[in-house]
């Protein structure tokens, strides 16, 4: 990852208190990436997206929160990566200007009872999988607008899922807050970067690309002229089935707005992916315009 030319300091802070951590004190325009940490190229994208979106006088701020609330019980949360210093280090090289990092302790009370709830768009691929997954992710998101109070935040379109519901959250609870999706940052071999790849063997991680690869080949039935939902996802699945390691968890082709099931083709539809490899489950999807 480059330094950029006008490297800046990153302020980093953990309490919801300290001074600056609300942009109304700022009086800037600020532009926030909410990530879980263990950044790679995919965050350093969004920040970049950010920083355009914030503009040379405006701020970027990066939140890293390992959201217990989002996963389920005996899930990835106590292992999931936490290299602090690295996603400093990328914090500062991306010209991050705040770097917003709480405690579990720090964004939740022992007794806190509140939670926000998406119920249409959650009910589909990974809320089908993941219960009460979408619930804390839009639980956390809110109270970081709350409290980082951004002008506009950056979503990856790799969590398509996620982006959909977080803008149906600000439509539906009147955040003043502008959504900017960015596209999926990917390595050599196709295969999105996640902060999860790091989990993946040797083998695995050899594998993995098959999820692109079985996307790329349902878009290409599509334009070739298929229409039927089954025929393409016979053909997804099959791509997948010839990598030993992959079990897929689901493979839909859906409507890009509500994200239910289509029986064929339509405009504006999707292809959305999630395959384990062994106990990683990785995601990805492509548009069919
Ligand atoms: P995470 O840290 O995995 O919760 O992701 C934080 C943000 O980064 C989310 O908006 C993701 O959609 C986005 N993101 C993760 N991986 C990628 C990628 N490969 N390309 C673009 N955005 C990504």
């Amino acid at each position: 990852m480059s330094l950029l030319a006008d490297y800046r300091k990153v302020q980093i802070v953990s309490s919801i208190s300290e001074p600056g951590v609300c942009s109304h004190e700022r009086g800037q325009r600020r532009v926030l990436v909410p990530t879980m940490g263990a950044l790679h190229r995919g965050h350093f994208e969004l920040i970049r997206f950010a920083r355009e979106a914030a503009g040379k006088e405006g701020e970027v701020a990066v939140s890293i929160f390992v959201n217990p609330l989002q996963f389920a019980p005996g899930g990835d949360y106590e292992k999931y990566p936490r290299p602090e210093t690295d996603d400093e280090e990328v914090c500062r090289n991306a010209g991050v200007d705040i770097l917003f990092r709480p405690s579990p302790k720090e964004m939740y009370a022992a007794d806190f009872s509140v939670a926000i709830e998406e119920n249409s768009l959650s009910a589909t691929l990974c809320g089908k999988s993941r219960p009460g997954h979408f619930r804390g992710v839009c639980t956390v998101v809110a109270k970081l607008f709350h409290i980082l109070a951004p002008a506009a935040a950056v979503f990856g379109e790799k969590d398509f899922q996620q982006l959909a519901i977080i803008r149906r959250m600000v439509r539906d609870l009147n955040f003043q807050i502008e959504i900017i999706g960015a596209p999926t940052v990917r390595e050599c071999d196709g295969l999105a970067y996640s902060s999860r790849n790091k989990y993946l063997s040797a083998a695995e991680r050899q594998q993995a690309p098959v999820l692109r690869a079985a996307l790329l080949e349902g878009a290409r039935l599509v334009t070739g002229g298929e229409r039927s939902a089954s025929a393409i996802i016979a053909a997804v699945r099959k791509v997948i089935a010839a990598s030993s390691l992959a079990r897929i968890d689901y493979a839909e082709l859906v409507d890009a707005g509500t994200l239910q099931p289509l029986e064929t083709v339509r405009p504006n539809s999707l292809i959305a992916l999630a395959v384990f490899f062994g106990q990683t489950r990785l995601i990805d999807n492509i548009r069919i315009p």
